[in-house]
């Protein structure tokens, strides 16, 4: 498999740059990479191959940037609108993904700011994040979103479109599809919905052999993402300290 660095989605210091203003956000993304090291190692991986994505969503610019000079490089949001203001206010140096459902109408704004678009899940999105990508002369790298806790709030395809919604994506010019990513329902077990995700991507990676990534796991279950194969882990509240709800 490709390194994810090799896809300029790692790259991530380890740093220990306790900075001023900072210093819980510092911490909290020490502890993170011990944790995901620990549970590499027991998966016999290499820690250092598996991108912490920070979910930064409902937290301001200051604590991006706190992130940032610990030496955090990828950040993602959920919303497209917040992503573009709070890109905005932080400015270079980061990689953005986009996490959230993404409306065809957002698009454009997501393509212009995002190194890998997490949450692709239907063929008039890929279509649009496709043609939105070819006017930015660029192609796109996305992720697609797969059901495979059946539990459709989340957003994502169902398992069984996995496979015809791959093949299409792998015709559509400004996207590349680069692996699979799955948000299990808050009340299942997530290792058997992980390792559901993963066999998908070994069966599909036969066919289309740039579908290496797994985006799973977040803040109360990265470590078991991790045990199973997650290459991208996506970590809001163990980084950033408890989001106040919101919806
Ligand atoms: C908010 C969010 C995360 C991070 O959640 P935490 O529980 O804060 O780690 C990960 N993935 C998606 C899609 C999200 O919306």
């Amino acid at each position: 498999m490709t390194p994810a660095s090799d896809l300029s989605l790692s790259g991530v210091s380890t740093a220990h740059d306790v900075d001023a203003g900072g210093d819980g956000v510092a911490a909290r993304l020490h502890a993170v990479r011990r944790r995901l090291r620990a549970a590499a190692s027991r998966a016999g991986v290499d820690g250092d191959t598996v991108t912490i994505v920070a979910v930064s969503k409902t937290f301001g610019a200051e604590a991006v940037l706190a992130a940032r000079r610990a030496g955090q490089v990828d950040f993602g949001e959920s919303r497209v609108q917040e992503l573009v203001a709070k890109s905005g206010e932080v400015g270079d140096g980061i990689r953005w993904h986009f996490v959230g459902r993404l409306q065809r109408n957002k698009a454009a704004d997501a393509v212009a700011r995002c190194e890998l678009i997490h949450s692709v899940d239907r063929l008039h999105l890929a279509r649009e994040v496709a043609t939105r990508a070819r006017r930015a002369s660029k192609v796109q790298r996305v992720l697609l979103q797969v059901d495979v806790g059946e539990d459709p709030d989340k957003g994502g395809c169902p398992p069984a479109q996995a496979p015809e919604l791959l093949a299409a994506l792998d015709t559509l010019a400004g996207v590349e599809c680069v692996g699979l990513m799955t948000i299990p329902p808050l009340d299942a077990d997530p290792r058997p919905l992980f390792r559901r995700l993963r066999q998908l991507r070994d069966q599909q990676r036969e066919r289309f052999p740039r579908v290496e990534h797994l985006s799973m796991g977040m803040t109360h279950d990265f470590e078991i993402a991790v045990e199973e194969g997650a290459t991208i882990v996506r970590v809001g509240e163990a980084v950033f300290g408890p989001r106040p709800p919101t919806r």
